[in-house]
């Protein structure tokens, strides 16, 4: 009746301390907490790719280099197939920088508030975190990025641009400043790239270090298949190809980044509707009792604003925002509520959806915020 037997079965130490990273599901009418695509892909997308899938060689080990795949996205950005590594989401991708560039003895920084993702991925490949933080209005803050390279110099420096969940878009100036302060890899992590009017791809070359990261989850409707990829430098993405499993991308997710780069036209258009409703929600909320900020994807952070009769604080500040996160669910709207997040205290994040969910939205959150208010 000993106990220790059972230590042997115990996962990692740095294990046990980690939380995991979710994002709560709650049965609602209008979901607008993840930063999907509210419509499905093209139905010509579907069609062609079922027609397709009829031809895959089911019985054989798809091809290992996902060669086709690799040179049908580097013809979308206009870079070399060797530029380009796609993996099962742009999270694996962040995982294979991390298993190749970081590791036990090296670290990665960050930037707070940024996406919670970066940080964790990091910790589970044995790479130390090192953070600073982002200025008061969520830009970076480059005295802080040279103060971070110096004490720590990071093997891997992350920057999300349009960033999540604040949607700020780093300048072309700010990414090159970043690139020639850190002495490692520069990753920056473009999930929300199309919805920006910037991209750091312009960066990448084979003399720099900066590599982007991209999904197909967000811009391209396509968040179930889990496929996304890096643009970096050829001798980079040599070196990434060696940490891959064997075949870690199947046959069916390859035919369909092909299929869907077909319908570039048609992504184009919804990115540009998304913007144009993002536009119209942000203004709306502008008559609101809120504060929000700037963003360049297809979400916006906001805050509920305390009433000046009422105590200020983080703690009052983080309570107001969940009583609106929980009014806006009471009238079945999700939104994330990022109040943990560091220096978000009070802070939500909605995810621009289709103007009927638009409209579901602003009503929930005026109605909300007349009750809590009063
Ligand atoms: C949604 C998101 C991703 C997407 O990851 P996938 O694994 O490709 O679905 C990556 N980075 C950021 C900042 C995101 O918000």
């Amino acid at each position: 009746m000993s106990a220790a037997p059972a230590r042997r079965f115990q996962a990692r130490d740095d294990l046990v301390e980690l939380e995991g990273y979710h994002s709560p599901q709650v049965d609602v009418a209008v979901r607008l907490n993840t930063n999907e695509s509210p419509e499905s892909p093209p139905a010509a997308f579907r069609a062609q790719l079922a027609a397709e899938m009829a031809d895959l060689d089911w019985n054989r080990y798809p091809d290992r280099g996902a060669l086709e795949l690799r040179a049908a996205i580097a013809a979308h950005h206009g870079v070399r197939p060797e530029q380009v590594l796609a993996a099962n989401g742009s999270n694996e991708i962040l995982q294979l920088v991390c298993l190749g560039f970081g590791g036990s003895g090296r670290s990665a920084a960050l930037f707070h508030p940024t996406y919670l993702m970066h940080a964790q991925i990091a910790a589970l490949t044995g790479t130390r975190v090192v953070t600073g933080n982002r200025a008061p209005d969520f830009s970076l803050d480059l005295g802080e990025v040279q103060r971070v390279m110096d004490e720590s110099h990071p093997a891997i420096t992350f920057l999300c641009s349009p960033n999540n969940p604040t949607g700020t878009v780093c300048s072309p100036e700010e990414v090159a400043q970043v690139a020639s302060l850190a002495p490692g890899v520069v990753v920056v992590d473009e999930a929300y790239g199309q919805f920006a009017r910037w991209s750091a791809l312009e960066l990448v070359n084979e003399d720099s270090s900066v590599v982007v990261t991209r999904t197909f989850s967000k811009t391209w409707s396509m968040a179930a298949a889990r496929l996304g990829y890096l643009i970096g430098p050829a001798w980079l993405v040599a070196e990434l190809d060696k940490v891959v499993l064997p075949y870690h991308l199947d046959a069916v997710k390859q035919l369909a980044g092909r299929v869907a780069l077909r319908f570039e036209a048609e992504m184009i258009e919804r990115v540009r509707a998304l913007v144009s409703e993002r536009e119209r929600l942000a203004t709306a909320m502008g008559r609101l009792a809120i504060e929000q900020w700037p963003s360049g994807a297809n979400f916006i952070l906001f805050r509920p604003l305390l009433p000046a009769a009422r105590a200020d604080g983080a703690t009052a500040r983080r309570a107001h925002g969940h009583a609106v996160w929980q009014g806006l669910v009471d009238r079945s709207v999700l939104v994330r509520d990022c109040g943990s997040w560091p220096g978000l205290e009070g802070c939500l994040r909605v995810t621009v959806g289709t103007p009927h969910e638009g409209d579901a939205f602003l009503s929930a959150l005026t109605s909300t915020l007349t009750e809590v208010l009063a």
